[in-house]
């Protein structure tokens, strides 16, 4: 089955990981900016590192046939430092008609600081100021219920923000209804450690359905799986769910996320995956 994962940190990845993936059936991958393990110094390195993912990245994917997409921003770990967002924030739109740029992401939340919550309202004017589409990062355990529930909140408050162009990822079974009932599309992420397990995330789709959910792999420098989008499939197989159904989830959702977007240039492999399932 053909597949796109939505979320997946290629930089911190091997060529050998593009490889495989390929052979997985992974047809498209979108990359949003996030931490790099350590905070860069000035707004140079985010000028470099958004050439990398608009540069670089997508030639390496082309090389296995994947077609490489981004999202660029300050994550909400260095958000802290409101001087640099700025700058960074600023300097964003010289790349935002690149091809392959999709929107703003992942923004977000790390601690729940006044600083992260003004540097995500001034991302989101950024993403409104240029008809760009938003992806969102939720944070991690302790502080998941919580952020997601400002971020909502500071999303809702927003009148201009358009909920159908708007992923909040690292949804978890305490997080995913408030994200869905809003009008927001909502994104799990398989973690072997943290986060979702392709268990985990089948229970949820079983529980709410596959409208306006997408599985990722984040595959990045940390403990990850780069192929946990297809152990869901496996896993949802083994569940005996039918096909139309996993592909929906894997495939047709993400697709039809990021077509609202300007920058996705999306060539079906043939025409049979490029018709919807009956
Ligand atoms: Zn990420």
């Amino acid at each position: 089955m053909y597949y796109i994962d939505p979320h997946i940190h290629m930089v911190s990845r091997t060529t050998d990981d593009y490889e495989t993936l390929a052979k997985m059936g992974c047809v498209a991958m979108s990359e949003p900016a996030f931490w790099a393990g350590f905070d860069r110094g000035s707004v140079e390195s985010f000028r470099d590192y958004f050439r990398q993912l608009t540069e670089f990245e997508p030639k390496r994917a082309a090389q296995f046939g994947i077609q490489h997409y981004t999202w660029l921003c300050i994550n909400a770990k260095e958000a802290e430092n409101v001087a640099l967002s700025r700058e960074v924030i600023a300097m964003i739109p010289e790349f935002l008609n690149r091809p392959g740029v999709l929107g703003i992401g992942e923004i977000g939340l790390n601690k729940n600081t006044r600083n992260e919550a003004t540097i995500f309202m001034e991302h989101l004017d950024l993403a409104v100021k240029f008809d760009q589409q938003i992806l969102i990062h939720t944070p991690h355990l302790e502080d998941k219920f919580q952020g997601t529930r400002m971020i909502l909140d500071m999303l809702c408050d927003d009148s201009r923000i358009d909920r159908s162009r708007v992923l909040v990822d690292h949804v978890e079974e305490h997080t995913v209804r408030y994200v869905l009932e809003e009008g927001f599309w909502a994104g799990m992420t398989l973690y072997p450690i943290s986060k979702c397990t392709p268990q985990r995330a089948a229970d949820i789709v079983e529980i709410h359905g596959p409208e306006r959910l997408l599985v990722n792999s984040a595959g990045d420098w940390g403990p990850s799986k780069p192929t946990a989008v297809p152990d869901f499939i496996l896993e949802m197989r083994r569940r005996n769910h039918p096909e139309s159904l996993i592909r929906k989830v894997v495939y047709e959702n993400p697709l039809e996320f990021f077509r609202q977007s300007q920058g996705f240039r999306f060539v079906p492999r043939d025409q049979e995956e490029s018709s919807p399932v009956p």
